[in-house]
């Protein structure tokens, strides 16, 4: 029970290190919720006195683009079920990719409201690159470093608003 954020995207855009990050702001809870599958992580966070369920779904790497199609229909399916609100995480690094664009399409046709969150923005020359995640069309997009933390305050208050 309670207000659920799942994160989604494809592989290696920084899911993971963003699920840790989220958790260890302020008093954060790692669940270790047994009998789940292995493919997607809980945790509890809490931020400005607001606790929320945060779900890190695709802990499998795709081997092939069947493989990817599948798995983030998956991860789309696991979020649209349980999620109220969905972090979809893309990667300035590498910039846009067709499976960002699918993933994209698909989270425009759900119901759940969805932040976009373009992560690996280290630095100021990485910033200058990733505004071209505006065209994704999401009208509220987070600029941030899951490494550094950088900007992980501002989504996390744009978060507890949503709550
Ligand atoms: P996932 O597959 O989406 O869960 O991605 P991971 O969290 O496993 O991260 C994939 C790679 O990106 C790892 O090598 C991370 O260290 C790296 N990474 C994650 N966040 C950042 C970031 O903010 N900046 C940079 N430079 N690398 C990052
Ligand atoms: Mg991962």
């Amino acid at each position: 029970s309670g207000f659920t954020v799942a994160i989604v995207g494809r592989p290696n855009v920084g899911k993971s290190t963003l699920f840790n990050r989220l958790l260890e702001q302020r008093k954060a809870i790692v669940d270790d919720v047994s009998g789940v599958t292995r493919d997607r992580q809980y945790g509890v966070a809490e931020w400005i006195g607001k606790k929320f369920n945060l779900i890190d779904t695709g802990g499998f790497v795709a081997k092939s683009d069947d493989v990817f199609e599948r798995e983030i229909r998956k991860q789309v399916k696991i979020a649209l079920d349980e999620a109220n609100l969905l972090l979809f995480v893309c990667d300035t690094v590498t910039g846009i990719t067709d499976q960002d664009e699918e993933m994209a399409h698909l989270l425009r046709r759900s119901d759940k409201p969805v932040l976009l969150v373009v992560n690996k923005v280290d630095n100021a020359e990485r910033a200058l690159d990733a505004t071209e995640f505006y065209s994704l069309g999401f009208d509220e997009t987070y600029f941030l470093s899951s490494i550094s933390g950088s900007g992980t305050g501002e989504l996390l208050d744009k978060v507890a608003e949503h709550i």
